[in-house]
């Protein structure tokens, strides 16, 4: 845990154990909170609310900015990447674009505090004035996934922190240290402490309990569509702000005008990016009939190029799954495709050793979570793949006819995250912009998320944005007042 400017482990405290994923070795142990712990958390938080946002944007903008300068700097910037492989599984190269996505997510929202405004109105009719202060809430609650820990961290408490609210964070059991380490360096760059609290233990327990505390104001919650609802009902008791950004099933549609070389490529990189487990990897691949063989042929070439291993090794392009319970998740769903009489192209199963693939070979694998980078195909329209969230490396393929036919099927879907069209006609492009239900659409690309633009999902992927500018005035309650001398 991370309270009031330091680590904080209590006396007898249960202790968790974080696992690497790609040896099954233990990282580190961290805290199970109990309530008290909790509620310690919180209180810390609600006292040095008073402080912080006493402060100007301007000064709070410029610790920020001083957080950015040291999470760049060079020896900072390499522990806190090889942390997050250790502990996420990702490969090296991954985790210094998040710890850069993190950069980038601090820099855009300090570069907007100048520009946040009220709004001011002149009353003539009985010569009075009115206007409106945007207020901080005071304490918000973030709660974290384990596959982006760092971005997704960035995403809710630089908009917290800039416009006057404290934080607390409850990130998830499987990968809590990198969030651990973050907390040490904002302090270390001047957030005073309690401003930015960390509590580690079980979601459910730790959720209630944040939902039905008065002091909490928000809470920000990023997971599973089911962690996501309950959530959501727990929170509905004190009636609370939320935002819920959740788990989502891409669509990807490739038009027979295409670049089928660059865009198989693209989708290979998009969905074994982080071993498949991104809420934005695309999950369903919609291929127009006349291009379908094609695409397969070349991406099945660009699958075959992957090299899997320990994300530390400096070679490999794709690392373990996060825990044995995804892989097991993945496994089934793999089983139940083949049952269905779902073909598999490549992969499909635990790897038994790659010869010439430093630091993994043979019984290291054993002893990860690794899993084969998967293709299947010829999967049955009620196939289990296409209605849940498949979270792994399992890219899917299936044929259409036509962009209406792509869109219909993108659409069948609880999930409305992402999607993406791939074309070289602009009236194909604007027509799936307009018709797919996501929170985003991509054209001739997939996955891209900038802090510029609003993030989020419609249907069962969520609720509310992040990212963007208008995120911050959710993090502010607006008073109007009436001004008449
Ligand atoms: P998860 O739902 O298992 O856990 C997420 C967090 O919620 C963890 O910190 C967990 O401890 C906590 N939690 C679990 N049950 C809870 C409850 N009942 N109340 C409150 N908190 C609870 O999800 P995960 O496996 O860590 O992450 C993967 C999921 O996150 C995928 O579905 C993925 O698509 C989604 N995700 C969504 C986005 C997005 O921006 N939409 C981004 C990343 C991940």
């Amino acid at each position: 845990m991370y309270i009031n400017g330091e680590r904080y482990v209590p006396h007898g405290a249960k202790m968790i154990s974080v696992i690497n994923p790609a040896t099954g070795e233990v990282v580190e142990t961290v805290p199970s909170a109990s309530p008290a712990d909790v509620g310690k958390a919180v209180s810390s938080c609600a006292d040095a609310f008073l402080v912080w946002s006493q402060k100007s944007y301007a000064e709070r903008s410029m610790i920020l900015s001083r957080v950015s300068a040291m999470l760049a700097e060079n020896r900072q910037f390499e522990k806190l990447a090889a942390l997050l492989t250790t502990e996420q599984g990702k490969p090296l190269h991954e985790s210094r674009r998040e710890i850069e996505g993190v950069i980038a997510v601090i820099n855009h929202f300090t570069g907007l505090s100048s520009s946040l405004n009220t709004d001011f109105f002149e009353n003539k009719s009985n010569n009075s004035y009115s206007f409106t202060l945007k207020k901080p809430l005071g304490v918000c609650a973030s709660i974290l996934p384990w596959n982006m820990p760092a971005l997704i961290l960035s995403w809710k408490i630089i908009p917290a922190l800039l416009t006057g609210n404290t934080c607390l964070v409850k990130p998830s059991s499987i990968c809590p240290l990198t969030v651990l380490e973050l907390a040490a360096v904002f302090s270390a760059g001047g957030l005073p402490p309690g401003v930015f609290n960390a509590v580690t233990g079980p979601g459910e327990e730790i959720g209630e309990q944040l939902a039905q505390s008065k002091d909490i104001k928000r809470i920000s919650f990023t997971g599973s569509a089911e962690a996501g609802r309950k959530m959501y009902e727990a929170a509905a008791k004190t009636a609370k702000k939320i935002t819920l950004e959740l788990g989502g099933s891409d669509a990807m549609i490739v038009c027979d005008d295409a670049d089928i070389e660059d865009c198989s490529a693209k989708a290979v990189a998009a969905k074994f990016f982080n071993c498949g487990q991104a809420c934005v990897s695309p999950k369903r691949i919609f291929v127009f009939e006349s291009v379908y063989d094609s695409f397969v042929t070349a991406a099945l070439k660009h699958v075959s190029q992957i090299r899997l291993g320990n994300g530390l090794s400096g070679t490999a392009t794709m690392g373990p799954l996060s825990c044995e319970e995804s892989r097991k998740k993945i496994i089934g769903f793999v089983e139940a495709a083949q049952k269905e009489g779902a073909e598999i192209l490549c992969g499909g199963k635990i790897p038994a050793g790659v010869a010439g693939v430093a630091g993994v070979e043979g019984a290291e694998f054993e002893k990860g979570c690794f899993f084969e980078p998967t293709v299947i195909v010829n999967v049955p329209k009620e196939s289990r793949l296409l209605k849940e969230e498949v979270f792994g490396p399992v890219m899917v393929i299936l044929p259409v006819k036509d962009l209406d036919e792509a869109i219909a099927k993108a659409n069948n879907s609880d999930f409305g995250l992402g999607a993406s069209v791939w074309t070289n006609d602009i009236r194909r492009a604007k027509k799936a912009a307009e018709e797919l239900e996501a929170g985003v659409v991509w054209v001739n690309q997939h996955a891209k998320v900038l802090p510029e633009l609003p993030f989020g999902g419609v249907k069962d992927s969520g609720l509310g944005r992040e990212n963007g500018y208008e995120v911050l005035n959710d993090y502010l309650e607006t008073k109007a007042v009436v001004f008449k001398f």
